[in-house]
């Protein structure tokens, strides 16, 4: 999958604060194959990549509750997105949720490849890039 100017593919990247620690270890994982992409995140997140992997070019959205997510949205409507990967906190209530639901809604609606597990994340990876499955990270 490329994207629709034949240019890298573009990913948003998001997640809650209970899956910050487990957003960074995954984009760890997964840094050769992000280098190839451009990627796109919420404020927090963004800041914690950035930190642990300073060399890693990602566009920094506003934090999340601040408008990230509505800006990640924007970009869907607008088909500036090929994948969301979001890793979500299932367990707690966020102020911010309707928000959160808005935006897995338009992914929803754009049938936008979206993930919220490491395992799922790992497949729209390799389909970003054409690349074969293998073992998930
Ligand atoms: P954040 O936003 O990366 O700024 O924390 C994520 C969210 O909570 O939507």
């Amino acid at each position: 999958m490329t994207s629709s100017s034949g240019e890298a593919p573009r990913l948003a990247l998001a997640a809650h604060d209970a899956r910050k620690g487990e957003i960074v270890e995954w984009v760890g994982l997964q840094k050769t194959r992000l280098s190839r992409v451009r990627v796109f995140s919420t404020g927090t997140t963004s800041g914690r990549t950035k930190e642990a992997f300073p060399d890693l070019n990602i566009t920094c959205l506003k934090s999340g509750p601040l408008g990230g997510d509505q800006q990640i949205g924007a970009m869907i409507c607008e088909e500036k997105l090929d994948a969301l990967i979001f890793f979500v906190d299932p367990l707690s209530p966020m102020p911010h949720d309707v928000e959160v639901k808005a935006l897995t809604r338009l992914a929803t609606v754009y049938n936008l490849p979206t993930a919220c597990s490491r395992s799922t994340a790992h497949l729209i990876v390799n389909g970003l890039l054409g690349e074969a499955a293998s073992a998930c990270a």
